[in-house]
């Protein structure tokens, strides 16, 4: 079970100046759902695509199921499944028809075609819609037929590029209990990317926190929140920076981010320490608004290791890429 199937060794990719990937080793070993957690833009789906043979590496490689990503190229795509966030089935095909497309150029014969395609519709269960065409399929059936699509030729390591991506939270739940599911019936290690932190946390065995490139934590979800403190308790003041100066001279207090008028606290047995730190605030005249206690997320460890929110983060990538679209419309304007 401990076995490394993918061999990660100081990956890099650059474009230009950016390093999308920064200098990447890591280990994911067989049988495990694996997830690269991060903002957008952080590299993931980069790695993805080396490892899938996408993508040539400015250097660095890495082994997928002991093959070669630079040498052995076909033999790693045998291994492996992929389902990308963009979808690429065909909707003027029934479901059956994309299962049984890909499945040729796979070279499987008519017998196992036929074998396969119950299995993994009924994985996905989408057997009575099947004969279908898809685009009368709803987003969650379209990603569910993507998934049993990239299970037909039996990979060993299926990717998955952000497999919830803009669906809702019910289809989102349905979604992780099939690759739940794929992942123990069919033995298939999974390796996923993803900016939600509940599915990391919900279906991971493993998480790698990617902030630019590189990975700032890699552990189980559990282990990981631990190791930033028992309980958050999270206090919205008058004045969080006074507060927080208050606040950093107390013994029991781990660990305290301020944002914005909050304050987060990392302490042991959070139900106790909030009237002491009520209390405190009351001395000192800070006026409080509301307080909260709750358990650590992936969210907080993020911000624990960065000084921002996986949310901050892609809203400041978004306004980049907002900024240079402005830019390059101004410099159009010129011409
Ligand atoms: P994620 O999957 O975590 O959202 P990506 O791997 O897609 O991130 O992108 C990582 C970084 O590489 C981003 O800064 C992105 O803008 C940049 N990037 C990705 N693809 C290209 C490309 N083809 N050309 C230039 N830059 C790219």
């Amino acid at each position: 079970m401990n076995e490394h199937i993918i061999q990660i060794i100081e990956l890099t990719k650059k474009y230009g100046n950016i390093k999308a990937v920064d200098n990447v080793s890591l280990g994911i070993r067989r049988g495990e759902i694996f997830g690269l957690l991060g903002p957008n833009g952080a590299g993931k789906t980069t790695i993805i695509k080396m490892l899938a043979t996408l993508l040539k590496p400015t250097s660095g490689f890495a082994e997928v199921w002991h093959h070669n990503i630079l040498k052995e190229q076909d033999a790693v795509r045998r291994s492996i499944g992929i389902v990308f966030q963009d979808p690429s089935i065909d909707t003027e095909l029934t479901g059956r028809e994309n299962l049984d497309f890909h499945a040729r150029m796979y070279g499987l014969n008519k017998e196992k075609r036929e074998k396969r395609i119950a299995e993994v519709l009924d994985l996905v269960e989408l057997n009575d819609r099947a004969k279908a065409f898809v685009k009368f399929y709803s987003g969650g059936m379209q990603r569910r037929l993507e998934i049993a699509r990239g299970l037909m030729h039996y990979p060993k390591v299926l990717f998955l590029d952000e497999p919830t991506l803009g669906l809702d939270a019910q289809t989102r739940h349905r979604i992780w209990e099939y690759i739940k599911r794929l992942n123990k019936a069919q033995k298939v290690t999974v390796v996923l990317t993803t900016h939600y932190m509940e599915e990391a946390d919900y279906l991971c065995d493993r998480v790698a926190i990617i902030d630019n490139g590189k990975i700032i934590a890699l552990d189980k979800p559990n282990n990981l929140k631990n190791a930033i403190g028992e309980d958050i308790i999270s206090v919205q003041v008058s004045d969080g920076g006074k507060f927080s100066d208050i606040l950093t001279k107390i013994e029991y207090i781990k660990r305290i981010r301020l944002h914005d008028d909050f304050l987060f606290l990392s302490v042991e047995n959070g139900e106790i320490m909030i009237p002491r730190i009520l209390r405190l605030a009351h001395e000192e005249g800070i006026f409080v608004q509301s307080v909260s206690l709750r358990k650590p997320t992936l969210e907080d460890v993020f911000l624990t290791f960065t000084g921002r929110t996986i949310r901050e983060q892609e809203a400041s990538v978004k306004e980049q890429i907002r900024m240079k679209a402005k830019a390059s419309m101004r410099m159009g304007g010129k011409r």
